[in-house]
Parts: structure tokens; C-alpha cells; sequence
């Protein structure tokens, strides 16, 4: 078709989660060890072509320190699309991640296009985040469940490694796919 969507995407969660790095990863195809810590928010523009419209992605990715959280309204506010982060060897992120979550909800706008990602998932001996119920998970598992999370809470959910470049440009094209068409 020849629908052109302009969207605004936001990148929400901890430091350190990896959030820089998914999107330098879809940017450029690049990744860094040591990439530095993002001050106050980035912004990058992309346009994907999708299978019934063009969709440019204006991308803000945000520092996620506590010190800069009064500014995240700013860059959810009129956002189409989010993607939360956390990295999935600290449970702390997750749990900061669901707090996101939360407030997107409370605030944010209602048909946004929400993305739970757990990231750096090729740590798989680091892991503290579970993907899955699994019977060998200790007593109060329910709270280690990232994909029965994402689905109650209405968000789609993947697992990523911005390293390794696996399923980084997926999230993309399935929040490209998932916008409401003009
Ligand atoms: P941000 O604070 O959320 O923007 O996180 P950064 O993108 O700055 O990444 C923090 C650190 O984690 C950096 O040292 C990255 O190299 C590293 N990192 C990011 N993504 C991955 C990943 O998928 N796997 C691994 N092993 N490290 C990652
Ligand atoms: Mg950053």
C-alpha cells in the first residue's frame, strides 16, 4: 500500500539494561562493550518499509537513571510505541521494568504499542530472569514469568541480545506492524 506513518517510539528501563545498544544495534548494525552511558536522551529517526506502509520510527532512547526520571514524561508523552528493557541476568531490572510498566499505564496514552524486552539474553548462565513457569523455580516463581507478564499486561514480549543481534531488528518490525494504520 502507500500508507506513511510517522511514529514515535520510546525506550524505557534501567541503566545499564542495554537499551543504547539495541538501538545502535538496529541503527547501524553496530555493538559496543563499552558503550557509554546515554546523558539526559538520544534520538534517532528510521524508516521501515513494512508489508502495507512506509513507517519512519523517531526513536528516543532515554538515560533510565532514577536522577532523569521526572523527564521520561517527556519522551512517552504522545509516544505510539514503547519498549521496555531489562536485562535479563538482574532480576533488579525486571522488577524496575514492571514499575515502567505501570506507569505507562497510569499516564501514558492507552493504544500505545507496548514491547517487553529482555535483553542480553546471551547471558543464559547469568540468568535471573525466567522466560517461562518452569517447576525446578523457586517458591514465588509467578514473579520470575516475563512472557505471563507481557501477556496480562497486554505488552508483546521478546527476548533480545543487542550483542549477538538476535531478534533486535524483530522488535522493531513487529511494533512497525502493530501501529495503527492511518
Ligand atoms: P543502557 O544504559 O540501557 O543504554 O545500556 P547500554 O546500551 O549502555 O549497555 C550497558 C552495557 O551492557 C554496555 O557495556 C553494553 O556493551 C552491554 N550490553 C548491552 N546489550 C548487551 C547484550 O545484549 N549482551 C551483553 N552481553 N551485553 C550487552
Ligand atoms: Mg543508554
Amino acid at each position: 500500500g502507500n500508507n506513511s506513518i510517522n511514529a514515535k517510539l520510546v525506550l524505557l528501563g534501567d541503566m545499564g539494561t542495554g537499551k543504547s545498544s539495541l538501538v545502535l544495534r538496529f541503527v547501524k548494525g553496530q555493538f559496543l562493550e563499552f558503550q557509554e552511558s546515554t546523558i539526559g536522551a538520544a534520538f534517532f529517526s528510521q524508516t521501515l518499509a513494512v508489508s502495507d506502509a512506509t513507517v519512519k520510527l523517531e526513536i528516543w532512547d532515554t538515560a533510565g537513571q532514577e536522577r532523569y526520571h521526572s523527564l521520561a514524561p517527556m519522551y512517552y508523552r504522545g509516544a505510539a510505541a514503547a519498549i521496555i528493557v531489562y536485562d535479563i541476568s538482574r532480576m533488579e531490572s525486571f522488577e524496575r521494568a514492571k514499575k515502567w510498566v505501570q506507569e505507562l499505564q497510569k499516564q501514558g496514552n492507552p493504544s500505545m504499542v507496548t514491547a517487553l524486552v529482555g535483553n542480553k539474553c546471551d547471558l543464559e548462565d547469568k540468568r535471573e530472569v525466567l522466560t517461562e513457569a518452569s517447576f525446578l523455580a523457586e517458591p514465588d516463581f509467578f514473579n520470575y514469568e516475563a512472557r505471563t507478564y507481557a501477556e496480562e499486561n497486554g505488552l508483546f514480549f521478546m527476548e533480545t541480545s543487542a550483542k549477538t543481534a538476535i531478534n533486535v531488528n524483530d522488535i522493531f518490525y513487529e511494533i512497525a506492524r502493530r501501529l495503527p494504520r492511518a
